[in-house]
């Protein structure tokens, strides 16, 4: 197995947007979350709310425009037609068809690539230079899937990953040792999803690594605070029937950072071949500099034996759910 955190990929430049258009893909409850949270940020103008069903994103467009007496956001417009995207700077799709009863795992990701390839080409064509984001799952594989479809750079499209599961851990850590969780630093890479690996390695709070704390942080608390996290999606949908408004902040966090070239290190979806051995191409997350060009650099951190094989597990597992779709 190669040293993979010695390895860095830095990717290419797209030009500089100068504008700070969002144009998001699918108005049910991410994507409306996602338009609702860059509009409490104030960060996107014109917003554009695009679905197949150009009434659902239209009566949500309108619900929006209604709040603009306590926004910033001059434009807010959609509907079902793709050219009201045109000069985007950034693209994020949320669209999906949800798994219907009787319906394998493997149709519904069929069922997701068409309705991705319709969507990607549409978007490319009227916004060739814009950043895309893809949210709808499973988020890997389709980024997986997007990328081939759209023959944009590596810099250029994304998925929005593990920075959900990582505010996740956060959130556990803060409530397991009391401290706020703005001063929780934490980690999840690797898969959105079952096989995703918690990096213990690199968790700090207050910026001091766990083992200050005592007998805190024992295996026990960590099997814990883990299994927090994992359940923190069947736990939502049984209580609200799905999940939106975390995934929204943190989709609006990565868009912050690419308009306003903050280059925060997120952890996002992107081709991890070339680290920790892995040989394949497989999209998994990692900390990437998130800027004016999409991802610049991936920062893949050092990992411990027990977290590179978790990482190297989640690959696997991805390249063969990637099989099915290039079969
Ligand atoms: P939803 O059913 O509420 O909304 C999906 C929307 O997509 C609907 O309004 C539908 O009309 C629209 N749509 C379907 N096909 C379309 C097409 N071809 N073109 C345009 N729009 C189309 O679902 P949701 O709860 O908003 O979830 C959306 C996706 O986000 C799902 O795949 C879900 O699993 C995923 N999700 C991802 C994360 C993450 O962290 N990556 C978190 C939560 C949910």
């Amino acid at each position: 197995m190669s040293a993979g955190p010695a390895v860095e990929r830095v990717d290419g430049h797209v030009a500089l947007p100068t504008g700070r258009k969002v144009s998001i893909v699918g108005a049910g409850s991410v994507g409306v979350a996602i338009g609702v949270s860059l509009l409490a940020k104030n960060i996107a103008d014109p917003l554009v709310l695009i679905d197949v069903d150009g009434n659902k994103a239209l009566g949500e467009v309108q619900d929006m425009q209604h709040s603009s007496a306590f926004l910033q956001t001059q434009q807010i417009i959609g509907g079902n037609d793709y050219s009201l995207t045109e000069g985007s700077q950034i693209c994020i799709v949320t669209a999906g068809a949800r798994q219907k009863p009787g319906q394998s795992r493997t149709d519904m990701l069929e069922a997701n690539i068409k309705i991705m390839k319709h969507i990607i080409t549409e978007l490319v064509k009227y916004s060739p230079d814009a950043i895309i984001i893809i949210v709808s799952n499973p988020v890997d594989v389709l980024t997986y899937a997007a990328w081939k479809i759209s023959g944009l750079p590596l810099n250029q499209i994304f998925g929005s990953g593990t920075h959900l599961d990582s505010s996740r851990f956060q959130y556990f850590i803060g409530k397991l040792s009391g401290f706020p969780v703005h001063l929780i630093k934490a980690q999840i890479l690797g898969e959105h999803g079952a096989s995703c690996a918690p990096i213990w390695s690199g968790v700090s709070v207050a910026g001091h690594p766990i083992e200050k704390f005592g007998n805190l942080f024992t295996e026990e608390n960590k099997k814990f605070v883990f299994e927090q996290v994992l359940q923190s999606v069947p736990e939502l949908l049984r209580l609200k029937g799905y999940t939106s408004t975390a995934v929204g902040f943190a989709v609006a966090d990565q868009v912050e950072s690419i308009l306003f070239n903050k280059s925060k290190a997120i952890p996002v979806s992107t081709l991890v071949k070339g680290f920790y051995g892995i040989e394949e191409d497989v999209f998994l997350s990692l900390p990437c500099l998130l800027g004016n060009s999409g991802i610049s650099t991936v920062l893949p951190p050092d990992l411990n034996e027990h977290e590179k094989h978790l990482f190297k597990a989640s690959a696997d597992n991805m390249f063969k759910y990637q099989q099915e779709i290039d079969d």
